[in-house]
């Protein structure tokens, strides 16, 4: 049995990827807020801070790339490609769109892109 998009899966989709894409913008201000805010650290906790701020903004890259994600996710509704992979053009899985549904690509595809982008990742993981 295929199972494809179908119109009431994607009204569905589109209601998860608008109350997401609200929520990644309020973190989104949220964060850019507090890089913006006053620096005024003592020299013990310099590190930390440091350390706090690289972490947001990695957080931050983190999240605008979701936010774009959901953005063309939404988009490809609006033409009616949605659900369909941006790398080969093959069908998304309909239980990937479930639990991910501003996935722009199948699978496969997330694979191996992963794989690739994993070769040129820096040594330092981000542990969040
Ligand atoms: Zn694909």
């Amino acid at each position: 049995m295929t199972t494809t998009a179908n119109a009431q899966f994607i009204a569905m989709e589109r209601k998860k990827l608008l109350e997401e894409q609200k929520e990644v913008s309020e973190e989104l201000t949220h964060l850019r807020e507090f890089m913006q805010a006053e620096v005024d650290v003592e020299p013990d906790e310099g590190d930390t801070e440091i350390f706090e701020r690289e972490k947001n903004a990695a957080l931050i890259a983190v999240l605008e790339r979701r936010l774009q994600d959901i953005e063309t996710a939404l988009k490809s509704i609006e033409k009616g490609e949605y659900g369909t992979c941006s790398r080969c053009g093959n069908p998304i899985e309909i239980e990937r769109l479930e639990v991910k549904p501003d996935a722009t690509m199948c699978l496969n595809c997330q694979r191996e892109v992963e794989r690739m982008s994993r070769r040129h990742r820096p040594q330092r993981q981000i542990d969040w």
